[in-house]
């Protein structure tokens, strides 16, 4: 039930212990080691010496998604590259993703969560994983693959896609534990139905699900559909990858963050000022024992509360709720991370249409989908020869998109001056997909 159970069930006061020491240690390494928060800390008046207790937590600069892309790729890296062993990023138009370094050390604590993870879902050696994230530069697939194998659980890296025979792989490898975004999940199950295969009647008996936001109903929906008890795990690749924090089988509410590699506080997005437990704000957290990318107090931008109340499985780590919306406009499209401004960098390259745009996601069947809607300019239109330029532009557009932001969406060109002008910030989302 529990990987390190010590670690996982230390007295409160002997993990603040633990906590205070490790942070000190982090603050020491990045004011050696990293330009960008020696300046900061010094800004703040602090030096690793100062941080006698958790409460100098909070006069801690913090750190910002902007402040990763303005050292991309490495500035901000503690250690020398020899030490690197793994690059992940997410997605995002060169020069603008978000990148995350590992040495062996923190590759071995990403693991450690994760396994700690499958564990707290009741994962055993004895289980076969099937892994339906993707492996690549995103961080779902390898995190939950080397997690599994750690915890000595028989992993199948199907990766996502080719989604028939991943249904037909589940069936014949007999698969119990599936890890994958809660969509695909559903996705998954729509494709087996309508290949007579009915993943009720399968060993299936656990799913791990994250990578983006979803909900009681789709939980419980989920649960009767395919016969499992569907957990939700959260990560970012800036912290680590999946594995920051997991739901316990036991309790199924909340996902208790792995405070002894994690520091979580919730802030007010918008005065920044730290919120008491209970209230929701904004996820901050600092890594505790990451070398490669240690990140003091780095603004997740994800709504959720804290609830240190215990936990009927005996866990210490503190619960976040399930995560309730950002606050910032990024958009989660069939697990892709997207903001207007990368759409919108690549609608300017294009000739012959306005900044006028505005993205529309709906769900077909459980899958996300992507509309953007774009005025072309006055007077693009006069004869047969516009038309088909401007057929050729849509598909440009559509083909910008998925190569540079790794997301599938339909472009369409309308009218000048026909999407609506607002007073003040522009609408650029209308979000039709049902969460509840
Ligand atoms: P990435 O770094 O590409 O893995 O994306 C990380 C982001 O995905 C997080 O900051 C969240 O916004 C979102 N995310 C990850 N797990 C969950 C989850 N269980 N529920 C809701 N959103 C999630
Ligand atoms: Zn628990």
């Amino acid at each position: 039930m529990y990987y390190t159970m010590e670690k996982e069930t230390l007295p409160r006061e002997a993990l603040e212990q633990v906590q205070l020491r490790r942070l000190r240690d982090v603050c020491g390494r990045v004011y050696a080691n990293v330009p960008f928060y020696r300046n900061r800390l010094e800004q703040c008046g602090i030096t690793p010496a100062d941080v006698t207790s958790l409460d100098v937590l909070r006069r801690l600069p913090f750190t910002e998604k902007q402040d990763l892309r303005d050292h991309y790729p490495y500035d901000l890296f503690a250690v020398p590259m020899e030490n690197v062993v793994r690059i992940h990023a997410s997605s995002g138009t060169t020069g603008k993703s978000i990148v995350a370094g590992y040495t062996r050390y923190d590759l071995d604590i990403w693991s450690e969560v994760m396994a700690r993870s499958l564990c707290s879902a009741g994962v055993t050696r004895h289980d076969l994983v099937h892994v339906g994230y993707g492996y690549g530069l995103f961080t779902g697939g390898l995190g939950a693959h080397y997690g599994a194998e750690l915890l000595g659980c028989t992993v199948i890296p199907a990766s996502g896609g080719a989604t028939k025979r991943q249904v037909h792989l589940m069936r014949d490898f007999r698969a119990t534990v599936l890890c994958c975004t809660p969509s695909y999940a559903l996705h998954l199950h729509d494709t087996g139905m309508e290949l007579g295969i009915d993943m009720k009647k399968l060993p299936l008996r656990v799913g791990v699900f994250g990578a983006e936001p979803w909900s009681e109903s789709m939980r419980a929906d989920m649960e009767n559909k395919m016969g499992l008890d569907a957990l939700n795990i959260y990560g970012l690749s800036e912290i680590t990858g999946p594995g920051v924090a997991m739901e316990c089988l036991k309790a199924k509410q909340g996902m208790h963050i792995q405070e002894d590699f994690f520091l979580p506080e919730i802030i007010d997005p918008v005065s920044c000022e730290p919120l008491p437990p209970g209230s929701v704000g904004e996820l901050v957290i600092t890594t505790l024992t990451k070398e490669a990318m240690p990140l003091l107090r780095y603004r997740t931008r994800d709504l959720t509360s804290l609830d240190y109340t215990p936990c009927p499985c005996g866990r210490v780590f503190a619960r976040i709720t399930r995560i309730m919306g950002r606050s910032d406009d990024m958009l989660i499209i069939r697990g892709v991370n997207v903001f207007p401004q990368q759409i919108e960098s690549l609608l300017m390259e294009c000739e012959g249409i306005t900044p006028h745009y505005q993205l529309v996601v709906s769900r077909e069947g459980n899958l996300d989908a992507l509309e953007v809607q774009v005025e072309f300019a006055e007077g693009t239109l006069d004869d047969a020869d516009e038309v088909r330029k401007f057929q050729a532009r849509e598909r440009n557009i559509q083909k910008a998109i998925k190569e540079f932001l790794g997301v599938s969406a339909k472009v369409r060109l309308v009218a000048p001056r026909s999407i609506q002008r607002s007073e003040g910030k522009a609408v650029r989302i209308i979000d039709t997909r049902e969460m509840t």
